[in-house]
């Protein structure tokens, strides 16, 4: 058995879109997170037989700019508030499957690319301009620090432009300036993201079984490990079972995503969780 993991991630909070992506590309998993959960480096999210390693490595740098895609969009809303953005240029590689990490991220698209037809759940903005005088929603890019990115959004609205801004940057860059991004929501539409092919890195690894992940959302813990835990050793919180069985995996649709992807937003930390054994907490106790 071979477990799909997240093995370094930039920003500690990974947002899974594989697996629409890997069933799409006829990868049967024994296990899997659910796409739209939160996942962190050093965590599964999926595990396969070895006879769909050849498959599954097929698939591999669509798999990792899918999760890149959406882990970029879901910090930069996590922590700045203001609805993300990407080029579907970015993500011309998806073809169809470019959904799945847009709904994922809760973010937007700017399609540049041409490749959204609209009447989804995504919001699309096909009309941009970079000139103020000729209206619809006018792209600002980030060039050097955040004190003149606003002072041309501030200048821009003073001299007359009454439409929409929506502004460019880096995924590091929004990060290092997340408090001026921030201040800047009432401001603008949102931002577009760029630069996140490299944000998080996958690897397959031989597994011995199928870790189950438990969450507690108050404590931000994950208890990592194979048996059950149902409330939190520290804060007696429920505990939110992240790895489910084939059985238990359905093909979500993009409504049951966005609801999914939403409810992770709200209630997670823009922080990386901590992991501990789940056997620190179970040892001992009959049946296990
Ligand atoms: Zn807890």
């Amino acid at each position: 058995m071979k477990a799909l993991v997240i093995e370094h991630c930039r920003v500690g909070v990974c947002v899974n879109s594989a697996l629409r992506l890997m069933m799409n590309r006829g990868v049967k998993p024994i296990a899997a997170v659910d796409d739209g959960v939160i996942v962190t480096a050093g965590e599964a999210v999926a595990y396969v037989n070895d006879d769909q390693l050849s498959t599954l490595n097929q698939a591999m740098q669509l798999i990792s700019l899918s999760i890149c895609a959406s882990t970029a969009m879901a910090t930069v809303k996590l922590n700045t508030g203001l609805r993300p953005f990407v080029y579907s240029s970015d993500l011309r590689e998806l073809g169809e499957q470019a959904t799945t990490p847009i709904i994922a991220g809760g973010g937007g698209v700017i399609d540049d690319a041409n490749l959204f037809s609209g009447g989804g759940l995504i919001p699309i903005i096909k009309n941009y301009t970079t000139d103020p005088t000729k209206g619809n929603v006018l792209l600002v890019k980030l060039s050097g620090d955040a004190a003149s990115l606003m002072e041309v959004v501030n200048r821009t609205y003073a001299t007359g432009y009454s439409g929409d801004i929506i502004v460019e940057a880096d995924v590091d860059s929004i990060l290092r300036f997340k408090r001026s991004f921030r201040r800047m929501a009432p401001a603008i539409l949102g931002v577009v993201v760029t630069g996140f092919r490299q944000l998080c890195t996958l690897s397959v690894t031989d597994a011995d079984a199928v870790m189950g992940i438990f969450r507690c959302r108050r404590c931000w813990i994950d208890y990592v490990g194979t048996g059950q835990l149902k409330t939190c050793p520290r804060c007696r919180g429920r505990l939110v079972e992240l790895v489910k069985m084939a059985e238990r995996i359905r093909p979500m649709s993009d409504d049951a995503l966005l609801a999914r992807s939403q409810g992770e937003l709200a209630s997670s930390k823009p922080i990386r969780p901590i992991i501990l054994p789940l056997s620190w907490f179970t040892r001992g106790k009959p049946g296990q």
